[in-house]
């Protein structure tokens, strides 16, 4: 079945590295034009000069997406490029310290759950209008196996996490029959530069300890990329509210 993703308008976040990289580079491959949106310019110019390279159509928008300007510049540039928005991908996201609530300061608290969970609902709410007035759409979202235990990070990025995967049930269920789907992929560990955002917590790594195994292979951010793009497809026309694990087994444990 074709993905049906070509010419389609497509917003990635978090497509300067890691898997917004790879997602934006696969929808590029599949024919989409993209909006790379990411608070690192350097990161967004080169995924979307490679796109370029590469004969597809890219564009990017930087700043920090939790503000809603930047919100409303993302959503603008797919409009006005790219004529609406068939698919958002909302994928930008930072590790916290692995605290234990206890532990978790206001400072902290507020920058995990700002970008994990605040700004994909600012950006979901901005895009929705044009994907109801498109009568399509589809929105995939980038959870964690954080979303689905409570022993894969800290108490702040667990609670966004879990956050995201509630935010992508409810907008299957209440957009359900208006022509959107939502999903989400749970990725488990994934070979990207995520760890630079940490916040070096007081406990670090080794408040999970023993909790933290049979975490499986590390992932190529590809094949998170891989799962994305048929979440967003018309092969996944059917497929609406799943979080999918793609995580070497590690929730089947
Ligand atoms: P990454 O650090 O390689 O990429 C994340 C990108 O998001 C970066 O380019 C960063 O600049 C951007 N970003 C961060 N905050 C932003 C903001 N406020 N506004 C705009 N852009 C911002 O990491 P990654 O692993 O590719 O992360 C992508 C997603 O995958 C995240 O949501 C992360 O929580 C999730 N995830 C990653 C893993 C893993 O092991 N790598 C596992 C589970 C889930």
């Amino acid at each position: 079945m074709s993905t049906g993703l070509a010419g389609r308008s497509v917003i990635v976040t978090g497509a300067g590295s890691g898997i917004g990289r790879a997602a934006a580079l696969a929808f590029a491959a599949e024919g989409a034009r993209v909006v790379v949106a990411d608070l690192n310019a350097e990161g967004a110019a080169a995924v979307v000069e490679e796109i370029g390279e590469g004969g597809g159509t890219a564009v990017a928008v930087t700043g920090d997406l939790s503000e809603q300007a930047v919100v409303d510049a993302v959503t603008a540039t797919a409009v006005e490029r790219f004529g609406g928005v068939d698919v958002l991908v909302n994928n930008a996201g930072i590790m916290d310290g692995m605290q234990a609530l206890a532990d978790v300061t206001d400072t902290e608290w507020e920058r995990v759950i700002r970008v994990n969970l605040t700004a994909p609902f600012l950006l979901t709410r901005a895009v929705l209008p044009h994907m109801l007035a498109a009568g399509r759409g589809a929105i995939v979202s980038t959870a964690s196996e954080a979303g689905l235990r409570g022993s894969a990070a800290g108490a702040a990025y667990t609670a966004s996490k879990h956050g995201i995967v509630g935010l992508t049930r409810s907008l299957a269920v209440m957009y359900r029959g208006k022509g959107i789907r939502a999903n989400a992929i749970a990725p488990g560990g994934t070979r990207t530069n995520i760890a630079v955002t940490a916040e070096q917590g007081a406990h670090g790594p080794t408040t999970l300890g023993p909790h933290f195994v049979n975490v499986g292979r590390l992932a190529e951010p590809e094949e998170q990329a891989a799962a994305i793009l048929f979440l967003a497809s018309d092969a996944a026309s059917n497929v609406n509210g799943v979080v999918l694990p793609v995580d070497d087994g590690w929730s089947a444990v």
